[in-house]
């Protein structure tokens, strides 16, 4: 682990806890006997080739997809088929897509309002100073009144995050945020994400940045066909990976 994440501070207080998860799409069994218990503060990247399950997974620990075996609790939270837990636990969950999936006919302000407005009743006022300090963390206070299709991917992709943030979640679930990117624009997302983490936001990244993992991460997943098949942290995940499934995986993306 590198000596900026060792200071990064983790709790003892646990933020996600999954045990015996599985899920089925159809006959389709795509989890298997999931557990996985993150702490406050814990900076996970998930890893594995396509079609491992990590967008699933992801998606299931915000009730994006509804688990059918074993239990999903966030932030103390069972997860439930009642509504009411979805919607208290997709307040504190923020999640941001390989797409950015931003509103195209709202401003880049309005996009980062909307939901505080309209899901949290917080007055217009106060929702647009909270999006500029947002908009001002991920660098982008000027593009506030533009529409998202005037910005750079690498600029969208950060009101993304920011339009999480508006929501102030306790936890960010990012799903291969940097892989929809051209080259160039993935330095300044990642460079958002470092500093989430240095602020000590839980986050949980699927990512094939295999830099970011190494210098913010302090625990690697390696899944393969729905299973979490390693975890380790970084320099020993990187170094010295146990299953032949996680040195193969690593030979073909390092
Ligand atoms: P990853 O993110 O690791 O690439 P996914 O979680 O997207 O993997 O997908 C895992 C498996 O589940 C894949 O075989 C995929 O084809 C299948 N899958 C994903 N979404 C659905 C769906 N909505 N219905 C049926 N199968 C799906
Ligand atoms: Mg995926």
């Amino acid at each position: 682990m590198s000596e900026q994440a060792q200071q990064m501070s983790v709790s003892d207080e646990v933020a996600i806890e999954i045990t015996n998860m599985n899920k089925w799409y159809g006959a389709f069994h795509v989890l298997r006997d999931i557990n996985l218990t993150v702490n406050r503060g814990e900076r996970i990247v998930i890893a594995g080739p396509s079609g491992s399950g990590k967008s699933t997974l992801i998606r299931c620990i915000n009730a994006l997809e509804e688990h059918q075996k074993g239990q999903i609790t966030v932030d103390g939270t069972v997860l439930s088929s009642d509504i009411k837990n979805i919607d208290k636990i997709r307040s504190e969950v923020g999640m941001c897509f390989q797409h950015f999936n931003l509103f195209p006919h709202l401003t880049i302000l309005e996009n980062c309002t909307l939901a505080p407005i309209w899901v949290r009743k917080t007055p217009r006022k106060e929702a647009e100073e909270t999006a500029m300090h947002f908009l001002e963390k991920v660098k982008i206070p000027d593009q506030a009144n533009k529409y998202p299709g005037q910005l750079s991917g690498g600029q969208q992709q950060r009101v993304a995050i920011a339009r999480s943030l508006c929501m102030r979640p306790r936890i960010m679930l990012f799903d291969e945020p940097t892989s929809a990117l051209d080259p160039e624009m993935i330095k300044e997302v990642l460079d958002t994400m470092v500093e989430l983490a240095e602020e000590g936001m839980t986050m949980l990244c699927v990512t094939h940045e295999m830099g970011f993992a190494r210098q913010v991460a302090n625990r690697v997943i390696f899944m393969d066909a729905g299973q979490i098949v390693e975890q380790n942290e970084p320099e020993e995940f990187f170094n010295n990976p146990q299953s032949e499934r996680t040195k193969l995986f690593l030979s073909q993306i390092l």
